[in-house]
């Protein structure tokens, strides 16, 4: 039985080393990429429920990396959190993405991802207020989409930051609703403009009565707390007849538009400004 468990240990080991070592190669990777400019910001719509309009697009990084192809952001967004690459691969996402939205007609706004790990910089807002400015993005054509996880670390500090921006015309949407640790009273005390229902309830919400009643009743707040809500993560005609008929705000998701690159937009941009 020793000799067994002393097997497993080394397996174990073995098998950490390999992961390690994958991990570093991957961190080298991208920090290869962020030099050379391998990264790409993909542009998903977001429209009107009711009208289909669409007022914004929403800011998604992508990397194709030259060997593997590409890698997801659910993969390597955490890998850079961990490594110290965030707070480069954050301003480079916010400052590519306010340059194409300047380009844009002015009704339609841009919202960025932050991670929790860029609140930790103390100089946050004042970098994205200097991005604002040397780009000529209005403020109010910025939108900053923030998770719940966000506001557990130091409450204080990021509804510090929050109100500059919020103070300065930038817009806050939080992403993700209902799958973090929601609390209610986040959104009493937090400034936020917009809440995003995870699309785990949109999509089950055909088929699981508990979904639906939840979708309806972050409707129903967001209108008494006049906070916008979106859904996500919209996939058939029948999901959007729904949240049609419950008044939902917003709508984003495969049935509107997949994430394209920005030379790709043009259509629905042109469109979207003749209306
Ligand atoms: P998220 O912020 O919740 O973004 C929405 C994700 O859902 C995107 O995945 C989008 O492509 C996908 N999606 C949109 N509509 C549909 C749909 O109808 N069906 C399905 N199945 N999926 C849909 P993506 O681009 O892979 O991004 C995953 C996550 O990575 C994002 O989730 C966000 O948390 C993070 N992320 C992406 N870009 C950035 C970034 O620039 N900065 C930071 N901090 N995080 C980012
Ligand atoms: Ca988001
Ligand atoms: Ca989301
Ligand atoms: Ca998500």
């Amino acid at each position: 039985a020793k000799e067994a468990g002393r097997g497993t240990f080394r397996f174990f080991e073995a098998e950490m080393d390999v992961r390690l070592q994958e991990r570093r190669l991957l961190e080298r990777d991208l920090r290869q990429a962020l030099a050379e400019e391998q990264l790409r910001v993909h542009y998903q719509p977001l429209a009107d429920c009711g009208g289909g309009k669409i007022v914004g697009f929403e800011a998604l990084v992508r990397w194709t990396h030259p060997v593997r192809g590409p890698i997801s952001p659910v993969q390597f967004i955490p890998l850079a959190e961990e490594c110290g690459l965030i707070m480069p691969l954050g301003a480079w996402v916010m400052r590519r993405a306010c340059t194409d939205a300047a380009t844009w007609p002015d009704d339609k706004l841009v919202a960025v991802n932050l991670s929790p790990a860029q609140f930790r910089h103390a100089d946050l807002a004042k970098e994205i207020l200097a991005v604002l400015k040397e780009t000529g993005l209005p403020a109010n054509r910025l939108e900053l989409e923030v998770t719940e996880s966000l506001l557990i670390d130091d409450p204080d500090r990021v509804l510090a930051t929050l109100q500059v921006l919020k103070e300065a015309g930038v817009r806050i949407s939080l992403d993700d609703f209902g799958t973090g640790y929601s609390s209610l009273s986040y959104l009493q005390r937090f400034p936020f403009d917009k809440i995003k229902i995870d699309r785990s309830f949109v999509s089950q919400m055909e088929k699981n009565a508990d979904s639906m009643s939840i979708i309806r009743a972050v409707i129903a707040l967001g209108k008494s707390l006049r906070i916008k809500v979106t859904a996500e993560g919209v996939e058939s005609a029948s999901q959007l007849n729904l949240l049609q008929q419950e008044n939902c705000d917003l709508v984003q998701g495969y049935l509107l538009g997949k994430p394209m690159a920005k030379e790709d937009l043009g259509k629905m941009l042109s469109i979207a400004s003749a209306t």
